[in-house]
């Protein structure tokens, strides 16, 4: 009898930083756009109200949808939330809609308010769609959605912007996955650190870059994330670089973003004891 190849197991990963405007969201979809292309099959789950990945995926996120909002309120399945984008068959969308921005009050008052997404995440309730990674996009927050995304999670990756106070909230950032870590979910830890923007005319952003790297050493991928007009522009088109772009500098950046964060096994670097 011939062996059936054994499945290789899901990575899921969160991108987080509460800091607003560092790349969490363009990161978020590009990697999962990159990954596609690599044939793997990649899931984004869009925790924040303002949609914004969903918008970049091409996916509906009308109020009154099959949304993260439902899902984690155990009013809908990830299997009736899932949408496919309409660039990759296999880039799958939960959506965010504003119904979400409520959640973060609802969810107080809730039972098991902090695992309510790594329930609705469960192997039995993705199944049927071979994901291969999947990659949870957080609001600029340190609130319930983002423990909940930390809880689902394994791994945390975070986008550093290439800027001045790039490390402000950084190591408020840390001591949270360290309590996420001791109370809720012993196996997270900080896999990878992604440096967006990078503007390679000012000495500042490799000030910025090498300081980064002194911190978190292996975590940090070798591709950076060049500040790019084109990076920019096109959620506007409800596409991600890779499709409104390919030869685009930053499309490239993030394929090779992509390439190495799938060569790495989940586990290999990062600890968040630095
Ligand atoms: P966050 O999700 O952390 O709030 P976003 O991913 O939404 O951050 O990025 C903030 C803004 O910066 C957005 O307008 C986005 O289009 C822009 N942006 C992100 N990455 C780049 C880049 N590499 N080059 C140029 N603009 C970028
Ligand atoms: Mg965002």
């Amino acid at each position: 009898s011939v062996a059936l190849p054994k499945l290789k197991e899901r990575r899921v990963i969160t991108v987080a930083n509460q800091k607003g405007g560092v790349g969490k969201t363009t990161t978020a979809v590009n990697l999962a756009s990159a990954l596609a292309l690599q044939g793997l099959t990649v899931l984004v789950v869009d925790l924040d109200p303002q949609g914004n990945a969903s918008t970049a995926l091409g996916v509906d996120h009308r109020s009154g949808i099959a949304s993260s909002y439902e899902l984690l309120l155990g009013e809908t399945t990830a299997k009736e939330a899932i949408q496919t984008s309409p660039h990759s068959p296999r880039l799958l969308c939960i959506p965010a809609t504003i119904d979400l921005a409520g959640a973060e009050i609802e969810l107080v008052s809730m039972v098991a308010r902090e695992g309510r997404l790594k329930t609705a995440l469960s192997d039995a309730a993705l199944e049927e769609f071979e994901i291969d990674f999947v990659l949870i996009d957080c609001p600029p927050s340190l609130g319930l959605l983002t423990v909940n995304a930390m809880v689902a999670a394994k791994e945390v990756l975070i986008p550093i912007q290439c800027e001045y106070y790039a490390l402000e909230g950084v190591g408020q950032l840390l001591r949270n996955i360290q309590l996420v870590q001791a109370h809720l979910n012993p196996s997270l830890h900080v896999s990878t650190v992604i440096l967006t923007m990078y503007d390679g005319r000012t000495k500042l952003a490799d000030q910025v870059a090498d300081e980064v790297r002194n911190h978190f050493g292996e975590a940090v991928l070798r591709a950076v994330i060049p500040r790019s007009v084109k990076v920019s522009e096109a959620p506007g088109y409800g596409m991600t670089v890779l499709d409104y772009d390919p030869g685009s500098r930053g499309a490239m950046s993030y394929l090779d973003a992509g390439r190495e964060l799938a060569s790495r096994s989940a586990g290999v670097v990062g600890s968040v004891e630095r």
